[in-house]
């Protein structure tokens, strides 16, 4: 495996499933297998036979692998599979545990383990934890039928790095995270909380070498010869897979059936060499399968077989690499058409393989394989007609326009082989934590915060201007409808309680939600992003001037946007237009947002309103109302000793921008910002209230 050539520096450990469950082995027997494996770098996790089945036989092989497949009428969702996935993901969380240390790099294989990232990310946070998915990643459309379809996307944002086969999966992937979690990305950077997930493509390759050079071995040597012998002056086709229904390998027979029924004069020139490699044959889909195929192959080996020639060279069981590379080396043609497949190593080790002589691949664009195998022979797989004309292409195609062909896809092969692609997974991986270290610079530390206890402990006017939706509550950046909590509430009285204290909540609701929810905490209030201001045991008032007639050219331009965007809706405050998109189709409200954008910015020109973008909003304001504006009201009230102010997105820029430098100022979240410090989340903040708080009334 590709790994194998990191540099000898690097001290490794591979930990997986041993291939017995616990049910089989002895006591001394694990201590043997731990110690046999410990030799090669390697750990076991021991697994029961229960929870195999739930775990590999259930979740990962009858739910994640047919609906990942685009088999969705196969998956099965079954809570109690869910349960034991759960529990097995646990089991190689408590190993790694009790092996890694914070800073080392830990790289997560496959669906099997959706979960470990945000696992590890818990107890590991300065570790880079990397993430790799060897099957595609479906659309949408089939993802979100999965039951459990969050707790596998925040699992898998756990890790620093996700990578995907190709360019299609990491599309999919980013369109799920941002349908179902909401969040967005940048090129693939999706920001979670307090981290930047990197999201890219990494095509796995193969050990070029080991194939190309493969006929230098005697071994394969006297392997091709043997196969020669057999099957004399006829052209080979070859197929070899693991028996599995995504393989496609029934509608690749079939094919080749009516390939012969249409070109008679193939018939006893040509071989079909099919090798299907046992695999997960406690599923029941998969026997089904596998009687299917030797019925099939049964009957077209009797409709065109004679004494000397069958049409149908058939092997069930898995080849040791001699065998496999002289079949590689002595086809004419690879026909490898599976249904859905995450890459396909057989297609890159045929072309390895054809290094000095001809041959052809026929590939189906459903294999992420396709992508780097342009030069093939590339097929709709689904298409009978279509693979019948591609055995017929690829046989008779001139040797020169062979050799042509798979010499490009070989260079390709070449540079990017295993090792290349193992490395630049890992480089990536250090890249974004590095850039990570850079986003969270200004990170609150511990002893900052001390610092800002004891200065505010010292004081005797303080301020405090706080945000309150994304900053006192929501969570991971969604706005919470339901109103402010108990501990908000409490929190909020106890800093207002204090007569040092001056404490505004600053915030983009309207009045009444606003004396609503925090009407009673004793705080003074600022609605719609200063343009209401209510001083405590006051009533509201205005400070910017009162002309809303733009409102009548801007609404009925919003309002066509939103009749065209379902889900979308508009909200009507006293000094803005707010058009909120959080409920639409993303992708729908991008393009509508970009429309909309474009239309106000030309209307807005002569009046005297701006427009901003938020959160998935889109806000159209007067000028001159802005927190900044709100901030310099209390800025030039008092001669304050202490000031902090906390918020999260763009409306608090100007509010930052608005306190002198002296002031605690504190961001949310990790996007750039006026701020001079930054948090991961409203958890930290209300941390922070606590122990100032706390501290205040001891
Ligand atoms: N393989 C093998 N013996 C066999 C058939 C296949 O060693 O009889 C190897 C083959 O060399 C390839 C891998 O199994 O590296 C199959 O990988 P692929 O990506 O094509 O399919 P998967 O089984 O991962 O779906």
């Amino acid at each position: 495996m590709g790994l194998s050539s990191l540099p000898e520096s690097c001290e490794r450990l591979w930990l997986g499933w041993p291939g017995v469950t616990n049910e089989k082995l002895k006591v001394e027997e694990k201590d043997q297998i731990r110690e046999r494996l410990a030799a090669e770098d390697c750990h076991p996790v021991f697994l029961s036979r229960r929870q195999m089945e739930g775990y590999y036989q259930g979740f990962c092989n009858k739910t994640i692998w047919p609906l990942f497949h685009y088999f969705p009428r196969r998956a099965v969702y079954e809570a109690r599979f869910w349960k034991t996935y759960r529990q097995v993901n646990e089991v190689f969380y408590d190993e790694v545990m009790k092996i890694a240390k914070s800073g080392d790099c830990i790289w997560v294989h496959d669906y099997q383990l959706m979960l470990l990232p945000e696992l590890l990310r818990e107890r590991l946070p300065d570790s880079k934890i990397g993430f790799f998915l060897h099957i595609p990643w479906p659309s949408f459309e089939l993802f979100r039928l999965l039951p459990w379809r969050e707790q596998i996307l925040n699992g898998l944002l756990g890790a620093d790095l996700i990578g995907f086969h190709t360019y299609d999966y990491v599309r999919h992937f980013l369109s799920s995270v941002s349908r179902i979690t909401g969040l967005e990305h940048t090129l693939g950077n999706v920001s979670v909380a307090n981290r930047v997930v990197k999201v890219d493509a990494f095509p796995m390759g193969i050990d070029y070498e080991k194939y190309s050079r493969a006929i230098e071995d005697p071994g394969v040597e006297k392997e091709a010869n043997k196969i020669r012998r057999r099957i004399g002056e006829r052209k080979i086709i070859l197929s070899v897979d693991r028996l599995d229904y995504s393989k496609g390998i029934i509608e690749r027979l079939e094919g080749f059936d009516l390939f012969l029924s249409e070109n008679p004069q193939y018939r006893g020139a040509i071989t079909l060499i099919m090798v299907a490699v046992p695999t997960r044959t406690s599923v029941e889909d998969y026997r089904e399968l596998r009687s299917r195929l030797e019925q099939l192959v049964g009957r077209i080996n009797g409709e065109y077989g004679t004494m000397g020639y069958i049409p149908v060279w058939y092997l069930y069981r898995s080849l040791p690499f001699a065998e496999l590379a002289a079949l590689y080396n002595v086809s004419d043609v690879a026909l490898v058409t599976p249904l859905r497949d995450g890459m396909n190593l057989i297609a890159k080790e045929f072309i390895a393989a054809k290094a000095d002589k001809p041959g052809v691949l026929v590939i189906s664009e459903m294999t992420g394989a396709a992508r780097e195998l342009g030069e093939a022979v590339v097929i709709n797989s689904c298409s009978k007609g279509a693979i019948v004309d591609a055995i017929k292409q690829a046989l008779e195609m001139p040797p020169l326009e062979q050799l042509e062909r798979n010499k490009v896809m070989q260079e390709r092969l070449r540079r990017y082989n295993i090792s290349c692609w193992s490395q630049d997974f890992l480089a990536a991986l250090s890249d974004i934590k590095k850039t990570q270290e850079q986003m969270s610079a200004n990170r609150l530390s511990e002893s900052m915060t001390e610092k800002l206890l004891e200065d505010c402990r010292k004081s005797n006017k303080r301020l405090f201007l706080l945000d309150y939706d994304g900053t006192l509550v929501g969570f991971k950046g969604k706005p919470a409808e339901a109103g402010p909590d108990d501990e908000i509430i409490a929190l909020l009285q106890g800093l207002s309680g204090d007569p040092k204290n001056t404490v505004v909540i600053i915030s983009g609701r309207d009045r009444t939600t606003l004396e609503d929810w925090l009407g009673e905490v004793g705080a003074a209030l600022v609605a719609e992003h200063g343009g209401w201001i209510r001083l405590e045991g006051q009533k509201w008032q205005s400070p910017v001037p009162f002309d809303m007639t733009w409102k009548d050219t801007i609404r009925p331009i919003l309002e066509l946007h939103t009749d065209r965007t379902p889900g979308s809706t508009v909200e009507e405050k006293d000094f803005s237009l707010v058009w909120h998109y959080r409920r639409a189709d993303p992708e729908l409200a991008y393009v509508r947002g970009q429309e909309l954008r474009g239309t106000l910015v030309n209307l807005t020109e002569n009046l005297d309103v701006g427009v901003f973008e938020g959160k998935k909003i889109l806000e159209v304001k007067s000028q001159g109302v802005n927190k900044g504006r709100a901030a310099e009201h209390w800025m030039a009230e008092r001669d304050w000793d202490f000031i902090l102010a906390a918020g999260d997105d763009y409306t608090d820029e100007e509010m930052f921008s608005a306190l002198p430098d002296e002031a605690y100022s504190i961001k949310v979240g990790f996007t750039a910002s006026k701020a001079r410090f930054n948090v991961d989340s409203v958890n930290d903040i209300r941390m922070l209230l606590k122990r100032l708080s706390g501290d205040l009334f001891e």
